[in-house]
Order: structure tokens, then C-alpha cells, then sequence
């Protein structure tokens, strides 16, 4: 029987897609452990064990064995390799938790993908491996070696790994770098969670740069039909920006978050962080040319379900 392999599968967009796999008939084993700071992670696991094609598995990305015991026992057509620490707002802290994910965990699943020969292998990128560049839109073809966060080097090493395993061993790889992605379920560390939460709660804001920087917000199921589109791929290596683009202001984003909540935000304007990006922009051409991938959700339409979602979901 054949399988597909979802690391990081019971969080934010590893969760969605596992979810859109396994209505598909897929069978599905979701690699991910356990982490008490998410709120989610029960719901979205409740959410998939209704399948009776799915399977978890919990464990570590930087303990080879918890994997290699994964690869022993089902035969993979297909890797997702979505699990990291994730986040760029830390300062500079916890850079060796960011080291064993990102960069001994991905060589981890990397290596025994290519041992126990799986068809396809892909993996998420991050728009933030742009880091310092001032030209946009950002295209794959753009130099991306001024990572403003260390987060963003273990991202850019990932890619940097990934080629020369294509290279070195053949092996079929894509890389997807996501652009600030938002949705239903989402993690609780992001400006959008945050900011609702905050909102509904007649709670301050901290807003940066003073709600000027610019993010391309994509929505969850535009980033989940751009994995799913990727499969066709056969021996080659390939990078694509998964993106809206269409950049708004974060005070743009306030704006719709007051009108979808009927409730005014208490803004605390802040000075930028040295980690910050001011904006980030997809050029998507490629990806639209060799996918024939699209986005569909405005950020409008997007708030307004993420919103209706949100309440639902803390009981409002
Ligand atoms: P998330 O934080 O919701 O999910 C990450 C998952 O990785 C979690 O399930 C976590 O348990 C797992 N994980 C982390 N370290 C692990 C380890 N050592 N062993 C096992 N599991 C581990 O993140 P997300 O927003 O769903 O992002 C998914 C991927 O997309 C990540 O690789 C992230 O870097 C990338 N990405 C996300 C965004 C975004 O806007 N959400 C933007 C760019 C890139």
C-alpha cells in the first residue's frame, strides 16, 4: 500500500493539507510531536482521526531513530516534509532549537528519503529568505543571501541541501517558499491570531513600522492546491514562491479585522525590529507558467471566513 508522509502534519498548514489528501482517499501518516503553547493541535488532530486512513505518529525530527522506524515500516510515494521551528519575531533567541529542526531534523528526512528512495520529496521554504532585498516583486531567480533572521539561514541551508542531493543522487525534489500564510485553525503566534484575539477582547495591539510594512497574505487553501499541484513532478529540482501577489499594509489588515469583528482595535505603534522585513511581494509568473497554480482568496473574502472561523472555534 502506498502512503504519503506529512511532517509538522497536525499544526497549521500540514493539518489542511492532511485533511484535503485524505478526503481524497489518500492514506495519510501525519509525523508531527507534541506541543502545549499550540491550542489547536487537539482539534485539528480530532479533525483528521474522523479518517479511518489516517495514522499519527509522534516524535522528533532530530532523533533519527523516531524516523527511521516511520521509513521502516510504510513505504512513502510521497514526502511532505512540512515540520520546523517556525517564526522570524524571536530576536535572535533559541537559535539551537531553530538548528535542530531546521537544519539536523531536514538533513535527517532528507537522508533517509533519498535511503529509502522516495519518489518525491517536498518541502517548505519561506518567503523570508529574501531577507534585505529591496526589489520587488521577489523572484525565485533573485539572490536570497542576506537572511534577516536565523530562522531565514535554516530555510536557505534547506534549499542549499536539498540541490545537491538532486544533484548528487537524482533525487525529485520541490521547494515552496510560502508567503505569509493565513487561515482557519491557524497558529497562534501570528499577527492574525493575535490581532483578533486581541480585538475581541478590547486588548492594544502592538503595530510595527506603524502599520506600514506590507505582507503578501496567502491563504491556506491557495498554498494547499499549489503541494497538491507539485505532484506530477518527475526527476527534476524546482523552487516556486507560493504567494497572493497582492501585498496590503498591516493597517489595511487592521482595517478589515475591525470591520469583520464590528469592534476597534487599540493600536500601540512600534518601531520596526531589525529582524523585520518591510515588505515581501511573490512574483508568481513561474509558478503560474510550470503549475498552473493560481490564487483565488482575497484578503477581503479571506479575513471574513477567518473570522466567522475564529469565533467559532473559541465559542462566540
Ligand atoms: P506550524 O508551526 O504550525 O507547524 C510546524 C510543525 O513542525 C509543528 O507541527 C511542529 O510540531 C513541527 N515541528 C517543529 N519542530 C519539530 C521537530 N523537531 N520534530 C517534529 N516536529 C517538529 O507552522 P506552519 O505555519 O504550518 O508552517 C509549515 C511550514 O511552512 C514550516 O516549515 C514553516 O517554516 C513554513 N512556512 C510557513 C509560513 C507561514 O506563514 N505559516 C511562511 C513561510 C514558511
Amino acid at each position: 500500500m502506498a502512503y504519503i508522509l506529512i511532517t509538522g502534519g497536525s499544526w497549521f498548514i500540514g493539518q489542511h493539507l492532511a485533511k484535503k489528501l485524505l478526503q481524497d482517499g489518500e492514506n495519510v501518516i501525519v509525523f508531527d510531536r507534541k506541543n502545549s503553547s499550540d491550542i489547536y493541535q487537539e482539534e485539528r488532530k480530532r479533525e483528521l482521526w474522523t479518517f479511518p486512513n489516517f495514522q499519527y505518529i509522534e516524535g522528533s525530527l532530530e532523533k533519527k531513530e523516531n524516523l527511521e522506524d516511520v521509513f521502516k515500516k510504510y513505504a512513502f510515494s510521497l514526502v511532505y516534509h512540512l515540520a520546523a521551528k517556525t517564526g522570524v519575531r524571536n530576536g535572535g533567541k533559541d537559535n539551537d532549537i531553530y538548528f535542530a529542526s531546521n537544519v539536523i531534523g531536514f538533513f535527517h528526512i532528507l537522508e533517509l528519503s533519498k535511503e529509502y528512495k522516495v519518489p518525491h520529496f517536498i518541502f517548505a521554504s519561506s518567503s523570508s529568505i529574501y531577507g534585505g532585498n529591496t526589489k520587488t516583486p521577489f523572484s525565485v531567480e533573485d539572490k536570497t543571501d542576506s537572511p534577516l533572521s536565523f530562522y531565514a539561514a535554516t530555510k536557505k541551508s534547506n534549499e542549499l541541501f536539498a540541490y545537491s542531493y538532486h544533484k548528487l543522487y537524482g533525487m525529485n525534489i520541490t521547494g515552496f517558499r510560502f508567503f505569509t500564510v493565513y487561515g482557519p485553525l491557524g497558529r497562534n503566534d501570528m499577527m492574525m491570531d493575535i490581532f483578533t484575539r486581541k480585538i475581541l477582547k478590547w486588548e492594544t495591539i502592538d503595530v510595527h513600522n506603524n502599520g506600514k510594512m506590507k505582507r503578501d497574505f496567502t491563504h491556506v487553501s491557495d498554498i494547499v492546491n499549489g503541494l497538491l499541484l507539485a505532484r506530477t513532478q518527475k526527476n527534476d529540482f524546482q523552487i516556486y514562491n507560493l504567494g497572493n501577489d497582492s501585498p496590503v499594509s498591516i493597517e489595511y489588515v487592521i482595517e478589515i479585522l475591525e470591520k469583520e469583528i464590528g469592534k476597534k482595535a487599540l493600536r500601540n505603534y512600534k518601531e520596526m525590529e531589525i529582524w523585520e522585513v518591510v515588505d515581501t511581494w511573490a512574483d508568481i509568473a513561474y509558478t503560474r507558467e510550470k503549475l498552473g497554480w493560481n490564487p483565488k482568496i482575497s484578503i477581503e473574502e479571506g479575513i471574513r471566513d477567518f473570522v466567522e472561523q475564529f469565533k467559532k472555534n473559541i465559542g462566540i
